[in-house]
């Protein structure tokens, strides 16, 4: 018998044999994620990282079987939530076994007074925020892939939604949570509502990648839903006009919940106007009617000295019914020889402008249409999100075009001293950039790989592990 087999029969004594899952069909599936390069892999027929064995766990005690035979067995284990990580994050570098976390699904208890909600780590965030706006609250958090990503891979990844101006990043959002090491301790990390004893170990794990434990619970803020909203769309003559405008409101310390500036080739997307000529900024404040009212005028007083305008609220509402689509590039990916890609980095202010516009000069001969937006905002800086759209002859030649793509992208961002990810993370793309992107940070991390993983045994190959 192999050791994959001994492993198989080993794991079959500690977790329901149901829950293991070795059928071709399966194992080539976990060589995959949302990752546009590996879908256009595996159009291809390429599974290149495929486990030897995917586990759906459905409590603690068999995470830390699983852990425990892992180690004995010298075997790789990657987590693996719902997999809308477009970044090859969960993906088995090294084959193993993939922990499937779709099932830690149990537990949700929610405390009115406290305005938290703790659930397991497995939840569906879409699904938790309906749950929670039926009861007149709402998580504040919402990406993009609301409705296909779990709460754990929202921690592990360090995610931001498209509300971050007002209620912050998911590292604003949460408040404690649990997590099992490769060595299966269990720890419990909180701040309730604050903590000042020794380092503010909570952050450990936050975008950690599934490198240094398995999640198991997360408790997170939640927020009454807000008595008003006022949405308007404005149209700016240049991108740099957009960037000061969100540079001063952000001076100003007001807080839109929705602010994302559009270049010109986005906004005609985002418009739906293929004649839109100028870039667009969608603006959006909330709270008690008196409070979006005063930041709403605030907001276009900074807008109209330079030199913006109201074209109504129309563009920005219909956004908002459309904002989880992802269409545009799942089709484009679908088709032989289309390739998309999605990219987000950040910078500061003094630096994010020509950034732009170096970004645009090398990857418009690459990409048959690169699209920008800014929509994140900082009093430091913001984040920068293109989207390139494009078609070769083959599905071949469009992963060569994505792999450069990248490389080039990652080479302007280091050039430009710019953070090389804003949301996405690192994964296996960003991988072997992520020793130059942290620089003597770094050498924490490999330390704290070696205390807590002193096998190696969770998710190898990312963030330059
Ligand atoms: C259409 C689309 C839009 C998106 N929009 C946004 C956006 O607006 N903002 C944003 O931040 N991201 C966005 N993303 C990226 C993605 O949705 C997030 O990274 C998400 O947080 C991943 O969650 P998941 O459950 O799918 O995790 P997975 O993709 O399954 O895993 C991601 C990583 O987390 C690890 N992991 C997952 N769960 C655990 C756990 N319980 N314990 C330890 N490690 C774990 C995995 O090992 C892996 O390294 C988008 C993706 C898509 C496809």
């Amino acid at each position: 018998m192999s050791d994959i087999s001994h492993l198989v029969t080993a794991l079959k004594a500690a977790v329901p044999e149901a829950q293991i899952l070795t059928d071709r069909e399966t194992l080539q599936a976990s060589s995959h994620d949302t990752w546009p390069l590996s879908t256009k892999l595996r159009r291809l027929g390429c599974h290149d990282y495929q486990a030897d064995v995917v586990v759906k766990v459905t409590d603690e005690q068999q995470i830390q079987q699983v852990l425990a035979l892992a180690t004995a067995y010298d075997t790789p284990v990657t987590p693996r939530a719902l997999a809308s990580s477009v970044t090859g994050q969960p993906l088995p570098t090294r084959g193993g076994i993939v922990l499937d976390l779709t099932g830690m699904t149990h537990h949700r208890d929610i405390n009115t007074t406290n305005l938290t909600v703790e659930v397991s780590a497995g939840y569906n965030g879409g699904q938790l925020e309906d749950e929670l706006q039926q009861m007149g609250w709402t998580l504040g958090h919402s990406p993009q892939s609301l409705y296909q990503s779990s709460v754990g891979g929202w921690l592990s990844t360090l995610a931001t939604g498209q509300f971050s101006s007002y209620y912050g990043g998911i590292e604003d959002l949460i408040t404690a949570y649990t997590v099992i090491l490769a060595t299966g301790e269990k720890i419990r990390l909180k701040a309730s509502p604050r903590a000042a004893m020794g380092p503010d170990l909570r952050q450990l794990f936050i975008g950690a990648e599934g490198t240094l434990g398995i999640v198991t619970s997360v408790q997170l803020k939640m927020f009454p839903l807000p008595q008003t909203r006022l949405f308007d769309s404005l149209e700016l003559p240049s991108v740099e006009a957009g960037l000061t405008i969100m540079r001063e409101q952000a001076m100003a310390g007001l807080r839109p919940f929705l602010l994302r500036l559009y270049d010109t080739n986005e906004a005609r997307h985002a418009m739906q106007n293929p004649q839109q000529d100028k870039p667009v900024m969608f603006l959006g404040t909330q709270g008690v009617e008196a409070v979006a009212r005063a930041e709403m005028d605030a907001f276009m007083a900074i807008v109209h000295r330079h030199g913006g305008q109201s074209i109504g609220s129309e563009g920005v509402l219909k956004w908002m019914d459309r904002r989880f689509d992802f269409s545009t590039v799942e089709n484009l990916l679908d088709s032989t020889g289309g390739f998309a890609e999605t990219i987000e980095i950040a910078h500061t202010w003094d630096g994010i402008a020509s950034l732009y516009h170096d970004l645009n000069k090398m990857l418009t001969p690459l990409a048959g249409e690169v699209l920008s937006h800014f929509s994140h905002v900082y009093p430091q800086g913001t984040s920068m999100y293109m989207i390139l759209l494009g078609r070769e002859e083959t599905d071949a030649a469009a992963v060569e075009k994505l792999r450069t793509i990248w490389r080039e992208t990652m080479r302007v961002c280091l050039e430009h001293n710019a953070e090389l990810s804003h949301h996405h993370g690192g994964g296996l793309v960003r991988s072997p950039y992520a020793r130059e992107s942290l620089g003597s940070a770094h050498l924490l991390l490999r330390r704290l790989k070696q205390a807590l993983d002193p096998n190696g045994v969770l998710n190898p190959g990312k963030l330059g592990l």
